[in-house]
């Protein structure tokens, strides 16, 4: 037996999340690789499934958790074998494929990456796909030639998991960070990750003019909306808008005129199909570039019978910085 977050419906389409004990025979037979997982985390997407807040479960009934880091207790995968240390993020799991808010979880050994040397696991799930989304923006960033000499970086959603790992890479590689806050109070830990200034979002999240004065040389957008039209409007000739979230919203009420007039690219970011070559970059790149002390400082660690409600947090927009998940 095994404990697990897990997510049903019953007959009447009534949802459920609740701890419970799963049977290891019940675990899905596709999987080639057990972990025994001793970390998880939570994401917005873990957020969503958890209160059902939109159709992110696709296959009933469900162990919620879309990462997860652990070690490997048996495995028919050519490339991992008994003991290896892994790190499992997006794919699909936790969505279609029970997922690692779990002591146990049985994932496709295509899926897994070795933990980097010098991480933990709970280091790595302090980062979890939030960190690493918000290294694919910075890499995307760089990709496009964006350099610091060029100018401030806006991060939107900035006390969010994905801000505030990003906030705190870009002031290591650099970067003078401006960010959009909906959270005055976290303005001092912000800028102790880094930001120079903290604007208050909703200077960004109401309808502005298609073009505006030109400030920033790139943008890490994670909330859509509004928000991501205005960053495209205030972006300078030549910059760069990475888009990876939707937490104001999924629409994208802008016009092309960032586009066509000031040539201004807006590169979306996906982490959850990223190909394997580009996900172990990235999880090269956070051990290498990411500040230990600073991700220490934005992550807090809670048991498992602790994560529906702080889900239920994060689904309120009350969350700051990243949550660990530990399992016993
Ligand atoms: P969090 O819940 O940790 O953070 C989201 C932040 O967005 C909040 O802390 C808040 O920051 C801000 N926010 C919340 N509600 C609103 C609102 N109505 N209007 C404007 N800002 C708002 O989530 P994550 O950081 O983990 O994820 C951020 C986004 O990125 C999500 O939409 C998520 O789905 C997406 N995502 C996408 C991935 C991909 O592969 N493309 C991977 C990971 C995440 P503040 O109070 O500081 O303004």
């Amino acid at each position: 037996m095994f404990r697990a977050i897990f997510l049903q419906k019953n007959e009447q389409g009534e949802f459920s999340a609740k701890v419970e004990n799963l049977d290891e025979s019940n675990l899905p037979a596709s999987g080639d690789v057990l972990v025994q997982i001793s970390h998880s985390t939570l994401n917005f997407k873990d957020g969503l499934a958890i209160c059902n807040k939109s159709p992110v479960v696709r296959s009933w009934p469900m162990v919620a958790g879309i990462d997860g880091a652990g070690t490997v207790l048996e495995s028919s995968h050519p490339l991992f074998k008994v003991g290896d240390e892994v790190i499992m993020n997006g794919f699909g799991v936790g969505e279609t494929h029970w997922g690692c808010l779990a002591e146990k979880a049985k994932l496709k050994g295509d899926w897994l990456i070795k933990r980097p040397a010098g991480l933990s696991a709970e280091q790595a799930m302090a980062i979890g796909t939030a960190g690493y989304t918000a290294m694919l923006c910075v890499m995307g960033l760089e990709e496009n030639g964006v350099k610091p000499e060029q100018g401030e970086i806006l991060v939107t959603g900035a006390s969010g998991g994905v801000g505030t790992i990003a906030i705190a890479l870009l002031s290591k590689l650099g970067f003078t960070v401006v960010t959009a806050s909906g959270k005055p109070e976290q303005s001092q830990f912000l800028k102790d990750l880094g930001a120079s200034e903290v604007l208050d979002r909703t200077t960004l999240s109401e309808p502005g003019k298609p073009l505006q004065r030109e400030r920033w040389a790139g943008v890490v957008d994670c909330v859509g909306s509004h928000t991501l039209a205005n960053a495209c409007a205030q972006t300078k000739y030549g910059g760069t808008v990475t888009a990876c979230g939707l937490a104001q919203g999924m629409d994208f009420p802008s016009s092309v005129a960032p586009f066509i007039l000031r040539g201004v690219t807006l590169k979306g970011v996906d982490s959850a199909m990223a190909p394997l070559a580009l996900r172990q970059e990235a999880w090269r790149r956070l051990a290498l570039d990411l500040d230990l002390n600073k991700l220490s400082n934005l992550s807090r660690v809670l048991p498992l019978d602790h994560a529906i409600d702080a889900a239920g947090q994060i689904m309120a927009g009350k969350n700051t910085g990243r949550i660990v998940i530990e399992m016993q």
